[in-house]
């Protein structure tokens, strides 16, 4: 992996660990239904844009860690598959080095 891959790929690890806190603030309200606004985990730092999710659709990426919610349209070929598509949203997957350096730095562990 090239240090700009590396960069891309931290990028996303870091919207990772901001989505994980807006997840647990929204546990502490309950409701796997009720839609919060998570944040794209895309690898452009500059990326604003917000996920309205459940939890349920958020628990179900998290669950790999080499997995990650962004926006359709921003996934970067480079270092990642699009796996799966929904309203508003596209889960994406690491691939080679990326995915490894997702897994080390998976917030659950
Ligand atoms: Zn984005």
């Amino acid at each position: 992996m090239d240090s700009r891959e590396e960069r891309l790929a931290k990028n996303e690890i870091l919207f990772r660990e901001i989505n994980e806190r807006i997840e647990s603030m929204a546990h502490t309200q309950g409701e796997d239904d009720y839609v919060f606004e998570f944040i794209c985990e895309c690898s452009n730092a500059d990326c604003t844009l917000r996920l309205p999710l459940t939890l349920k659709v958020y628990e179900a990426t998290r669950a790999d860690p080499s997995s990650f919610i962004v926006a359709p349209g921003h996934e970067l070929p480079e270092i990642e598959d699009v796996i799966s598509r929904g309203a508003g949203y596209q889960v994406v997957r690491k691939t080679g080095a990326a995915a490894a350096l997702a897994r080390d730095e998976d917030p659950r562990g």
